[in-house]
């Protein structure tokens, strides 16, 4: 079966401009789609000809090899145009011919930009302090655009795979070649017919209506690494929205926000708390058990302890995001004068008012001293 001479299918002169080939071609495929002729195998084959025919005499390179070689300077057996006839709906046709997007035919389609990376998404969450200085792992839900399941991604229903965009040959975009003045000059523009994608969808997948994308609200495990601070942004790579047409994924970013604690603070890797001790207690020393991140922990304050003291329990801080171990909690400890007294307290204080000053005495007589006032103190103040 030898095949027609290609001007002769669009029914155009050797000689016919690009908008002349241009305009026979929407003109007969139009008239040949096999939507508009169901029925019709003739139809079928004429379009798939004359689409065939505009492959070639619609890219002005290939028209020049086939000006010269014939049809064996076309490389063309042929291709593998699918005949299927199968279009989907009607606004589609237009689509495929007029480019949908600034068409002016309206109607769903739109345009259809090419293979795009997904987006960034941000989640904002806020954790503990005591998350914060030893990690935690949340389970947290986020609305993103994902693949459609359904179709993959393709946005071409089960079954029915995209085709190769037969005006850019897949490429994506097209090549026009001008005359000039100063000689021929070329560009390159993106595909009307498939929007840069380089293939055509045909029929659309009922599930995403084509898009390839859908919303869904997706369970994501994040794991907050121990050490983490408020203002910490966490990347997680991949978890973003889903790329258009075939591009991948964006990724997720997690603002990490800590909610300030009750009583402690944090200083880098420590742990900043204030204990309050009675003035006995500061006075004579004793041993307390310290609020901590790892619970109550024992610590011995020394007799003549003064307010603002503070006390070191190493490794009881925060994990160190960075290298080993953890910080420190520092304790201040704060000495409450006493408010309701009784009377026996006040008299024993008065005493004590009365006690010869230290600067008459040798350290160890006054310490004798004062320990026996203590005791005595110690009794009263008990409870
Ligand atoms: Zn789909
Ligand atoms: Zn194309």
């Amino acid at each position: 079966m030898s095949k027609r001479d290609y001007y002769d299918v669009l029914g155009v002169s050797r000689t016919a401009t690009e908008d002349e080939v241009r305009k026979a071609y929407k003109k007969l495929a139009k008239k040949y789609h096999p939507d508009l002729n169901p029925d019709s195998k003739t139809a079928e084959e004429k379009f798939k000809e004359i689409n065939e025919a505009y492959e070639i005499l619609g890219d002005n390179e290939k028209r020049a090899r086939y000006d010269r070689y014939g049809h064996a300077g076309t490389g063309n057996d042929f291709g593998d145009f699918n005949g299927q006839g199968d279009f989907g709906g009607f606004g589609d046709i237009f689509d495929m011919f007029f480019g949908g997007g600034g068409g002016g035919f309206g109607g769903g389609g739109g345009g259809r930009p090419a293979a795009q990376r997904g987006a960034d998404l941000r989640l904002d969450l806020s954790i503990s302090f005591e998350e914060a200085a030893f990690g935690v792992e949340k389970d947290v839900e986020i609305p993103r655009m994902e693949n459609c399941d359904v179709c993959g991604g393709s946005g071409a229903e089960p079954g029915t795979s995209p085709k190769t965009c037969d005006v850019c040959g897949g490429r994506g975009q097209v090549r026009s070649t001008q005359a000039t003045p100063f000689g021929q000059f070329q560009t390159v523009k993106t595909c009307n017919n498939c929007h840069g994608t380089g293939s055509i969808i045909e029929k659309m997948c009922r599930h995403c209506g084509g898009s390839g994308r859908l919303k869904k609200n997706r369970k994501i495990n994040v794991k907050i690494p121990a050490g983490v601070d408020s203002n910490s942004r966490l990347r997680i790579a991949h978890e973003g929205e889903a790329g258009t047409l075939g591009g991948p994924p964006g990724d997720l970013y997690v603002y990490v926000s800590v909610r300030p604690h009750d009583t402690f603070k944090r200083e880098n890797d420590d742990v900043i708390g204030e204990f309050p001790l009675s003035f006995v207690q500061a006075a004579l020393g004793c041993e307390v058990e310290i609020p901590t991140l790892d619970g109550k922990v024992k610590l011995t304050i020394p007799e003549g302890t003064q307010t603002g003291t503070s006390f070191r329990l190493r490794g009881r801080g925060i994990t160190k995001l960075r290298g080993y171990g953890r910080g420190d909690h520092h304790v201040r400890v704060k000495v409450v004068t006493p408010t309701h007294l009784t009377e026996e307290q006040k008299e024993i204080l008065r005493d004590f008012g009365n006690l010869p000053s230290e600067e008459h005495e040798s350290d160890s007589h006054r310490a004798d001293k004062g320990k026996g006032f203590f005791n005595k103190v110690k009794d009263a103040f008990k409870g």
